[in-house]
């Protein structure tokens, strides 16, 4: 039996009060707050429990993201895409990504440039598994420390936002089902934030759980890599271009260093590019291993600490041309935390969403996705993604959403989690302004606001591009590849 404490009952200082609060400043949080700033809200709060905004991108150096275009368009837009506009013209080293006028581009030797940075270059156009032909998509890598800077500029630039660093929200304020404010801790002790929105973005439901509303975890025994925890760490002195001239040129050897990379490890890993050619990334998955467990924090920690001078000395011995100068560059501040907590909202996506190229009336990210079940072609978020059932003036976008255990290892990704933070914010704007709750919110207007205020791209708009709707009407939104076909037969549906 778990031993209790009972804890004194005793009055909390609130600290201020707001309009909208945001518990969470990652690219959900920190986008859901600009956004519902830019679409006129009076006084928002975003509060965060480290030091810098950006969680998993900036704190766990996910320094690459994947399928902002479909062929030739610019889909994901909006605060995504403002990160690298904005980086390109403050810092352009930063940043390293196909440029948007270049998208679906297939000269040999830019292919072969970009293939060697992944997700830069898709293999084929979906359309047809003969079809090798490799062709540009808008995939930037970034350096997570200027993004850090440039989203704290971002932040500072709209006086409407009060910041909170350092401050952990650790529980709802109820009132039946209706959130009210959140306490928090910090070095100035326990006290309260009231709001009239709230808009839980922790990654990991911390507030949402507590408010009564349902959610899912990892399934038992699960073989999913998206319920993996990460410790990213950063190799320097490298040659990553010419790893990958040799590593063309040398596929076995290439594939055996891998195989080898995971003994040594104990674990699964592997390098990626960064902006730097002397710098690489080291992504990993530890499992099984909960961002949402305490032991399993503290072992995944020291799992990959405990491994990185090995890994070092491995890759000098078994490939010096490329690594015989590399030292430890840094380890990310922060453990990568990929999903744990689901909520259980209004709607919950699934893989037939792709599957089906479902459309939705509340449609308020239209994004192509990391093609796993449709080829890329877009999928439509919903608003009721985001919604919990029966709790009031909650939203909770970002990696702990609504998507069950196979849709969310595609939409977790950090373009979603910005997409689905905006919408909540400019929600939140339209729900204050008309004196409605976040149930009843006009979604009209907030899909009129992200379309032509945000520079949100949304299908069945007056400012959709036709030319895109012909080009996926013609491929069919994906429904026709195998991969589509088998979802939908796993489902029973016959087309
Ligand atoms: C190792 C790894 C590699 C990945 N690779 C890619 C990739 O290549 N491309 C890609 O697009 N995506 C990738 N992802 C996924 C993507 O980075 C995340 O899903 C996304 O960034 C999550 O954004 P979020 O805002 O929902 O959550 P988070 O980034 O986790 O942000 C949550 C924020 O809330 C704060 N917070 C948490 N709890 C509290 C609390 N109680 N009170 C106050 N603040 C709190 C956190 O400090 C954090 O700042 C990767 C993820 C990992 C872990």
């Amino acid at each position: 039996m778990v031993k209790t404490y009972m804890e004194s009952s005793n009055s909390l200082p609130v600290y201020d009060e707001c309009d909208v609060l945001v518990v969470g400043g990652g690219s959900a949080g920190h986008s859901a707050a600009i956004a519902a700033a830019r679409a006129g809200c009076e006084k928002i709060i975003i509060m965060e429990r480290y030091g810098y905004f950006g969680g998993d991108v900036t704190g766990d150096y996910v320094l690459m993201v994947p399928a902002l275009s479909w062929r030739k368009y610019s889909m994901v837009r909006g605060i995504q895409e403002e990160w690298f506009t904005r980086l390109e013209k403050n810092a352009p080293d930063a940043v390293n990504g196909v440029p948007i006028n270049e998208l679906d581009d297939a000269t040999p030797i830019k292919v072969d440039y970009w293939s060697s940075r992944f997700g830069a270059a898709a293999p084929a156009r979906g359309n047809s598994p003969k079809d090798e032909k490799q062709y540009l998509v808008r995939a930037p890598y970034y350096e997570p420390n200027q993004l850090k800077i440039e989203m704290d500029l971002m932040i500072q630039e709209l006086p409407n936002i009060k910041v909170m660093l350092h401050c952990w929200g650790t529980k709802p304020i109820m009132d039946g089902n209706t959130i009210k404010g959140v306490i928090y801790e910090s070095k100035e002790g326990r006290k309260a934030v009231m709001a009239k929105i709230v808009i839980d973005a922790t990654g990991d439901g911390d507030i949402y759980s507590q408010t009564g509303a349902s959610y899912f975890t990892a399934p038992a025994g699960h073989n999913s890599m998206v319920f993996d925890t990460a410790l990213v760490w950063r190799l320097g002195g490298v040659d990553f271009d010419l790893y990958s001239r040799w590593s063309k040129d040398h596929r076995a050897e290439a594939q055996s260093l891998v195989a080898g990379l995971r003994n040594v490890a104990g674990y699964t890993t592997m390098f990626f590019p960064t902006p730097r050619n002397d710098v690489v990334w080291f992504n990993n998955w530890l499992r099984p291993n909960s961002c949402i467990d305490i032991q399993d924090i503290k072992n995944s920690e020291f799992m990959v600490r405990n491994s990185i001078r090995r890994i070092i000395k491995y890759l000098k011995s078994v490939l010096p041309m490329v690594f015989k100068d590399a030292y430890l560059y840094d380890i990310s501040p922060q453990l990568g935390s990929r999903s744990a907590r689901r909520l259980d909202a209004e709607y919950v996506m699934t893989p037939l969403d792709m599957a089906c190229a479902n459309k939705h009336d509340d449609v308020v990210a239209w994004h192509s996705v990391v093609g796993m079940y449709n080829g890329g072609a877009p999928v439509e978020l919903p608003y009721r993604s985001i919604l919990p059932k029966k709790v009031e003036n909650l939203l909770c976008p970002g990696r702990h959403f609504g998507a069950d255990e196979r849709a969310i290892s595609c939409l977790y990704l950090v373009p979603q989690c910005i997409g689905m933070g905006q919408a909540a914010g400019v929600a939140a704007a339209v729900a204050l302004k008309d004196g409605t709750t976040t149930h009843n919110v006009n979604i009209k207007t907030v899909q009129k606001i992200l379309c032509t205020e945000q520079d949100v791209p949304l299908p069945r708009q007056e400012n959709t591009n036709p030319e895109l709707v012909r080009e996926l009407e013609e491929f069919k939104y994906g429904t026709m590849l195998e991969s589509a076909k088998k979802i939908r037969a796993e489902a029973g549906l016959d087309w």
